[in-house]
């Protein structure tokens, strides 16, 4: 998600230290597959350790091993045995392992690396894509592209698979207009708990296609994703503009997403920065950079409104209008934007660059307790003087990104497994920090106080990339929607095989 760059600093050489594992499981169990089944389970040390740890890096959950597929008829195999078997075991898919609490492992169980079946088809009339289960977006991206076609959302980073996004939802500063990602899929091919290869879409086996599509692993595994296309734009005028009043950059925001195709933008998202966070001021040009700085130090919160437009040819004039308006209405504090003018590959794949530089200075493999959240519009005022103000900013320091946006509820379809907030307009807001493993149940801590404050103001949060461990707040976190996610889990995955990483049944 958005500029990782601050994650550099504050975890200096202690990352180096062994991280301290809040959850641990480690697998007694051997699995024997018969010959007839003709797999291979791979149980070589580096790869069941690989399966075991996860992006959020406090967790080991270890399999007792690793299914490299060379067809979706293998994991129909492993999963028929798995639900017919004498012996009894789970398995859990596995894209790249970004999940951030051991949801892509089990315990003593099978982890399917999704990663091995990567493939994409263009249609050819270059309306959709079928895409493998496995296939990361950023070579979704590559592919489609080059034919001149894109799909229409995008999360902020794009070396996750596409199966770990839809069973998720797919967000990012696209969706205000075209919706998450799992609103921009035609059909799934979905292997059941059952070992069943179902085709299925909102026509087909309605029930297990919106069922999977942000059903956390819990209904089938999506081997096969028919993705929107669109056309693919050549360049992105990509933006950041500094507020330092809270109510007037959500105005601009809120303005910014509700304006359709023709006059508004393509891209809006936000970031805080504050005082006691690093200050990351290198989108602006170097003259501007220690201006930036002390605007942050003056006001202890600094908003940044993040937003592009694309374009093909610069010299069509509803660009250049757009952007003049943008220039001259929004109320940013006068002289405090910067813009790129990048390619449209650059621009989705802006992350890439920041991962790049955290690998090279060990800064990737830390701990990683992120905290994702929506937030009601109408509550998004008292959350903020609650949470940033008295919660985050009294902290002696923050690291990492700090996410900030408004979307549009109107793209996303009630009867998928995904929960968002019941009002038409709902923030995100991503608390992306790094740790060390010295102070990752002090970032911890400050997430629950979060949760409490939400709780004791009645404000209504739904969280997103969520991990609990109490049933009651799995009950909770679906609501009204609890009843027919444990029916479909009852009709599709009988013996709860799948994805048990989430804790939920
Ligand atoms: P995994 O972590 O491997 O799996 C996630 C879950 O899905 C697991 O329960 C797994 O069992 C299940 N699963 C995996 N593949 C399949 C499949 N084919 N069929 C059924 N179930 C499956 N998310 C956003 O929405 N927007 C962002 O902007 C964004 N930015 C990110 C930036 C970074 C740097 C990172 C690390 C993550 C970001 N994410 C974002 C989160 C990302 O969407 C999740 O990590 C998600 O889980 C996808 O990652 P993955 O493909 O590695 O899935």
């Amino acid at each position: 998600m958005a500029n990782l760059r601050l994650m550099i600093t504050l975890i200096t050489v202690l990352v180096y230290l062994l991280p301290s594992f809040a959850k641990s499981s480690e697998s007694t169990k051997v699995i024997t597959l018969p010959k007839s089944l003709n797999l291979t389970l791979l149980t070589d040390p580096s790869t069941i350790s690989t399966a075991s740890h996860d992006y959020g890096n406090v967790t080991t959950v270890t399999p007792g091993g690793v299914l490299c597929p060379s067809s979706s008829a293998e994991i129909s195999r492993l999963l028929r045995y798995a639900a017919n078997g004498e012996t009894i075991f789970q398995v859990a898919a596995r894209g790249q392992g970004h999940s951030l609490n051991g949801q892509a492992s089990v315990s003593g169980g099978v982890v399917i690396n999704m990663t091995c079946l990567a493939d994409i088809t263009v249609s050819e009339d270059k309306e959709y894509a079928d895409v493998a289960g496995g296939t990361l977006w950023v070579d979704v991206l590559r592919e489609t592209a080059e034919q001149g076609v894109s799909p229409v959302s995008w999360t902020d980073y794009l070396h996750i698979s596409v199966g770990g996004t839809l069973s998720n939802a797919g967000i990012g500063g696209q969706m205000f207009r075209n919706g998450p990602q799992i609103s921009n899929v035609l059909e799934l091919d979905v292997i059941t708990g059952k070992g069943e290869t179902l085709a299925c879409s909102p026509q087909l086996n309605p029930e297990l296609f919106y069922g999977v599509l942000g059903g956390l692993g819990q209904f089938g595994i999506i081997s096969r994703a028919r993705i929107v296309l669109n056309h693919a734009p050549k360049r992105a005028k990509w933006f950041k503009m500094l507020y330092s009043d809270f109510t007037a950059f959500t105005k601009d925001q809120e303005s910014l997403i509700s304006m359709n195709n023709d006059t508004g933008v393509d891209y809006v998202e936000g970031q805080l920065l504050m005082s006691n966070g690093i200050v990351d001021t290198s989108f602006f040009p170097p003259s501007d950079q220690s201006k930036v700085a002390d605007l942050v130090k003056n006001h202890s919160i600094i908003y940044v409104l993040e937003v592009a437009k694309y374009y093909d040819d610069p010299t069509v004039p509803t660009t250049g209008q757009v952007i003049d308006k943008l220039t001259k209405t929004l109320s940013y504090l006068p002289g405090f934007i910067s813009m790129h003018d990048v390619p449209y590959f650059d621009f989705l794949n802006r992350v890439q660059v920041e991962e790049d530089k955290l690998r090279s200075l060990a800064l990737w493999e830390v701990p990683h307790p992120w905290f994702n959240l929506y937030v009601p519009k109408t509550q998004i005022l008292d959350f903020h003087n609650g949470v940033v103000k008295d919660i985050l900013l009294k902290q002696n320091s923050t690291s990492g990104v700090a996410l900030f946006y408004p979307t549009n509820r109107n793209k996303w379809d009630n009867r998928m497994s995904a929960m968002i907030p019941d009002e038409n307009v709902f923030y995100v807001v991503g608390l992306l920090q790094s740790a060390s493993s010295q102070n990752v149940q002090e970032v911890e801590s400050v997430n629950e106080a979060i949760i409490r404050f939400c709780k004791d103001s009645d404000i209504k949060i739904k969280q997103y990339l969520m991990h609990f461990t109490r049933k009651e707040d799995w009950v909770g976190h679906f609501g009204s929607k609890w009843g027919a996610f444990s029916k479909r889990k009852d009709l599709f995955d009988p013996k709860k095989l799948l994805s048990p990483g989430q804790d939920i049944f």
